[in-house]
């Protein structure tokens, strides 16, 4: 929840500058939070297939440690570690960011919200706990980074997300509707601001 919580906030305050159109603001949220939620698909698809009770292996599966998950065929436990890695690689964000910029540049701000991702569970998960393997299939490689389920951690995340989000409400303004949304040209469009009359 805190990648989309973050991705928000980010988009948030860049919408005071530059417009955005909102389905790409939502977008944009919802590719920082996919990353974890692809390696899940093997095990959907092998809990439908098995007659299994797939919510239920689901959470056994999200709550359990490395190591201590729960019983699933071999290649559903290989599918799904690949799906994880892919979905952590620089190397293949950074593949799609560049079919995005010649195919459909507007893609590129969603993508964001997957890079943000990366580059946040780069450093906040340890080498025993689902370490990001960036340069992923170049490379298994992953860094030591601090767990980001440590208590002190997850208290500190969230206590700079109620700080972040109080100062955005704060900071609020009112913005025109942008003009020109989603487009280049949006980018470039000056900041336009309503100021309510005293
Ligand atoms: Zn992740």
């Amino acid at each position: 929840m805190a990648h989309g919580l973050w991705a928000a906030a980010a988009l948030v305050v860049a919408c005071r500058h530059v417009a955005i159109k909102p389905a790409i603001s939502r977008a944009t949220v919802v590719a920082s939070v996919v990353p974890d939620l692809f390696h899940s698909i093997p095990l959907v698809v092998w809990s439908a297939i098995a007659g299994r009770d797939g919510v239920a292996l689901l959470r056994e599966y999200a709550f359990s440690l490395p190591g201590h998950e729960p019983w699933i065929p071999e290649w559903v436990a290989l599918a799904s570690h690949h799906m994880h890695c892919a979905a952590h690689s620089a190397v293949v964000a950074a593949v799609l960011s560049l079919v995005a910029w010649l195919v459909a540049p507007t893609l590129m701000i969603v993508l964001l919200g997957w890079w943000s991702h990366i580059v946040i569970d780069l450093f906040t998960h340890s080498a025993d706990f689902y370490p990001a393997p960036v340069l992923y299939p170049l490379s298994d490689h992953t860094i030591d980074g601090l767990a980001w389920n440590r208590p002190e951690l997850l208290v500190a995340n969230y206590l700079a997300l109620t700080v972040v989000w109080w100062w955005i409400a704060r900071t609020r303004t009112a913005h025109a509707p942008p003009s020109v949304v989603g487009t280049p040209g949006a980018l470039k469009a000056p900041r336009q601001t309503w100021r309510q009359s005293p």
